[in-house]
């Protein structure tokens, strides 16, 4: 279970003004350097006025970027599309587009623009600062759902597993899972090493991971036949491999929408597959490791790396 009843509540208690006191500061102490949080840099532009833009952009000019004067709320229409005009279901997905600049903010508004482009983030990396954050874990989230999504509690641990490596890694997500499967036990996944940005903790899996978690729970439940070499494959799997290589052929891999579970080559469902066959093949090599296995006579289908008799 999560935190015990009498604990639970807010992800951040201490709450939204102490945590703003604490961003504002942080600021200020960074001077002209700025600081970056995610994908963007807070910078105090003079005492108690403050500027957002794009990390990318620390170094443009003011005349090469869409400005926007004492305006917070520019930053939700800002954090609704990437680059290339798609829609972002997930804010804190690395893909915030560039060209724009808030400028002339005061503290309430360098957190509001904050807020809008990185929903509870400010809150949750201050909460993660001072020991206060409070994590829900999978079990008691996904015992939560009802109606089409109320089959994610039926998922196993390895899945769950599989699912936030797919669904929750750096590359496809800028932050940091906090919570596990259960408080005994952990998701226990590799570290990815130290981020270039602040870390901001992920407390409780959004509304994303558990419509991907579905659709993980529909692909466990298909049968699968062994492809050795490969990995054990049902026929969606296989469907996704080959749409996989036409896309590569045709260079229209890396268009599928980040939330349409159904699409073969969806990026998640592909790093769902990547973490599935990595996961078969270190079993295989695992288990082709040992000696007791004779050579004369090996049944194996596929030989092994240096077999005497080929
Ligand atoms: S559940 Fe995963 S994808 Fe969703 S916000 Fe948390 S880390 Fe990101």
């Amino acid at each position: 279970m999560s935190d015990a009843p009498r604990d639970r509540g807010l992800h951040a208690p201490l709450g939204v003004a102490a945590a703003r006191s604490a961003l504002v500061k942080w600021v200020d102490d960074a001077g002209d350097a700025g600081r970056t949080f995610l994908q963007v840099r807070l910078l105090s532009t003079r005492p108690g006025v403050y500027e957002v833009r794009h990390r990318r952009d620390t170094h443009r000019s003011l005349p090469s970027l869409s400005t926007v004067t004492n305006d917070p709320f520019a930053a939700r229409e800002i954090a609704q599309a990437t680059n290339g005009g798609g829609y972002r279901p997930l804010k804190t997905a690395p893909n915030l587009r560039q060209g724009w600049v808030i400028g002339d903010l005061d503290a309430r508004g360098l957190w509001t623009a904050l807020d809008y482009l990185y929903p509870g983030c400010a809150a949750h990396w201050h909460a993660a600062r001072t020991g206060t954050l409070r994590v829900t874990h999978w079990r008691e989230t996904a015992a939560r759902q009802s109606g089409i999504y109320g089959s994610v509690k039926l998922l196993p641990d390895d899945a769950v597993r599989n699912a936030v490596r797919a669904c929750c890694g750096d590359a496809v997500c800028l932050r940091r899972v906090a919570w596990d499967v259960d408080a005994g036990t952990p998701l226990a996944l590799a570290t990815e090493g130290e981020p270039e940005h602040e870390t901001v903790p992920c407390p409780e899996a959004c509304s994303l991971f558990i419509s991907f978690a579905r659709k993980v729970l529909v692909l466990e439940r298909s049968p699968r036949t062994d492809l050795p070499g490969l990995a054990p494959l049902n026929a969606a799997e296989t469907e996704q491999v080959r749409a996989l290589v036409a896309a590569a052929a045709s260079g229209t891999l890396g268009t599928a929408r980040e939330g349409e579970f159904d699409e073969p080559t969806n990026p998640r469902r592909l790093r769902y597959l990547a973490a599935r066959i990595a996961q078969a093949r270190a079993g295989a090599t695992a288990h082709d490791g040992g000696d007791a296995l004779p050579c004369e006579g090996c049944p194996r289908p596929v030989p092994c790396a240096g077999c005497p008799l080929i």
